[in-house]
């Protein structure tokens, strides 16, 4: 079996890839999208992941 593992999206920070285990809140952006805020497995910064 192929694990693909969901991630948030990129680190702006450091551009590794952040799983989705690492979420901390969800917001809604200005533009109405979804938003998400997580930490940072890497660099330890919470980050809007890319
Ligand atoms: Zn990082």
């Amino acid at each position: 079996m192929n694990g693909d593992q969901s991630t948030l999206g990129r680190c702006p920070e450091c551009g590794s890839s952040i799983p989705s285990g690492w979420q901390l809140i969800e917001y809604e952006r200005e533009d109405g999208a979804d938003g998400v805020f997580a930490e940072c497995p890497s660099c330890s910064e919470v980050v809007a992941p890319k």
